[in-house]
């Protein structure tokens, strides 16, 4: 899509999670798109008008790329079904089609002037990146200094850390050999200086993602890449540990963890 100009954008439906915003499709028709950039979990297409094209997944968006459409057949009940979730197309001047297809429809586009994006009420808020120097154990720990939730909890507010999701969260933890449940504010001392476990913590937040980036590069992405998500009966990893994967709820969400070595 960079250094492409929106020849089309077609609409399939008025919204995903929320609506489009007024004058989607016309605002970006003819813009060329400068620069397609992350922030947490939204991707953003910065556009040559000024305005940035905010895209999120939700639970079950994807993107499809490719260099000659799909042309949805009426008549082929397949491809009808197969396309039945595709909510957004952009065609680009580089004759690549980039369709946004989402089933549960938690997904999200939105337009935001490129000045206002820090006013954000989602994106301007969110914690540092935590692949980037800006995130250590010293921002970890102040940031959950005086959080009376569990750790868990924590690491999935995206304003203590950008981009963690349910799956690395309790990744990270295990790696840590940290209880998903502790209170967050207990890996700062009082003043909100990191402890032991904030350091292992923010190294284990690092090495997860890194790992998990390596892989979708790899053949493996899919299997067996995951140390307590969706391993719950079998034993832990852990060198030493005896431990069993148990799986718990905490906020409506799934929890993997080594009820042994984790504390
Ligand atoms: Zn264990």
């Amino acid at each position: 899509m960079t250094g492409a100009q929106f020849d089309r954008v077609q609409l399939n439906r008025r919204d995903l999670r929320q609506p489009f915003p007024a004058g989607f499709a016309r605002r970006i028709r003819g813009q060329t798109v400068r620069a397609l950039t992350r922030r947490g979990k939204y991707l953003v297409a910065e556009l040559s008008s000024g305005d940035n094209l905010v895209m999120h997944l939700g639970m079950s968006g994807w993107f499809r790329v490719e260099s000659t459409p799909t042309v949805t057949r009426r008549r082929d009940p397949d491809v009808d079904l197969e396309h039945r979730h595709d909510h957004v197309v952009f065609t680009m001047s580089s004759g690549m089609t980039v369709t946004f297809n989402d089933p549960r429809r938690f997904g999200i586009m939105d337009l935001v002037a490129a000045d206002r994006l820090t006013e954000h009420a989602s994106i301007g808020k969110l914690g540092p990146e935590p692949l980037s120097r800006a995130f250590d154990a010293q921002v970890l720990a102040s940031r959950v200094a005086k959080r009376r939730v569990s750790l868990k909890l924590a690491l999935l507010d995206q304003q203590v850390v950008a981009g963690i999701g349910n799956i690395y969260a309790s990744e990270a933890l295990h790696v840590a050999k940290l209880s998903p449940f502790r209170l967050a504010s207990t890996i700062a001392t009082a003043a909100g200086a990191p402890r032991d476990s904030a350091k292992r913590l923010a190294r284990a937040i690092k090495d997860v993602l890194r790992r998990a980036i390596a892989m979708a590069e790899s053949d493996r992405y899919r299997a067996s890449r995951f140390r307590v998500y969706e391993h719950e009966g079998e034993r832990c990893v852990t060198p030493g540990c005896r431990g069993t994967i148990a799986r718990a709820w905490q906020a409506g969400r799934s929890t993997f963890y080594c009820p042994v070595c984790q504390r």
